[in-house]
């Protein structure tokens, strides 16, 4: 294993974005370290360069849509091993305990934790998160489609799924950007007649 890797960090708010050697810390117990294959850049990453959101202090590394391999676990981790392939995304983990977590509406948590603000993000050689913050990538998902799925890609899919949309209605997506690409893709393989809405020509 090697003493340390690339981390890519912001020293002040709105600064620029900067390469640094990290030492690799073993994780502490129930959480994992993720060698990162793939690192997806959110709208809300600059938001965690400019020191808007909750949580921040300075140096921050961003990154919430992170996919790769476990590389290490901590104590007290059950249910996942090296070399399994896993997903990051902007839930970055939960106490397990309060009633939105006892009711599975862990992104609400009060304790609930972000990936580049409550701990340093995925754009990174490692990332090391708790281990329910990890999602699994199923075999047949490349590495690099899988990452985004960790923000734009799920937020695109909630909106669909609870839409309350019935069996062969039509969807219209309004916008073709980083969510809206992904909504209609999403839509049209859930078998919904789907609309896709684009201003100018630069996304055709
Ligand atoms: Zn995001
Ligand atoms: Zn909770």
């Amino acid at each position: 294993m090697p003493d340390n890797a690339m981390t890519m960090v912001v020293t002040e708010p709105r600064g620029p974005l900067h390469p640094e050697a990290a030492g690799i810390v073993a994780p502490q117990a129930g959480w994992v370290r993720v060698s990162v294959v793939a690192s997806g850049v959110c709208n809300a990453d600059i938001g965690t360069a400019a020191a808007t959101g909750e949580n921040t202090a300075f140096p921050v590394t961003p990154g919430h849509e992170v996919a790769g391999v476990i590389a290490e676990t901590g104590d007290d981790v059950e249910g996942w091993a090296v070399g399994d392939r896993v997903a990051v995304g902007w839930f970055g983990g939960s106490c397990g305990r309060c009633p939105h977590c006892r009711t599975g509406d862990v992104v609400h948590c009060a304790e609930r934790k972000i990936p580049g603000r409550s701990y340093p993000g995925g754009w990174a050689q490692n990332i090391t998160v708790p281990a329910d913050a990890l999602a699994r990538i199923p075999d047949g998902l490349d590495l690099f489609d899988a990452a985004p799925f960790g923000c734009a890609a799920v937020t695109a899919f909630n909106a669909i799924r609870k839409a309350g949309i019935r069996a062969g209605g039509r969807v219209a997506v309004f916008g073709i950007g980083g969510l809206g690409h992904l909504a209609v893709q999403f839509a049209a393989a859930l078998g919904y007649e789907t609309v896709a809405i684009a201003r100018g020509g630069d996304r055709e």
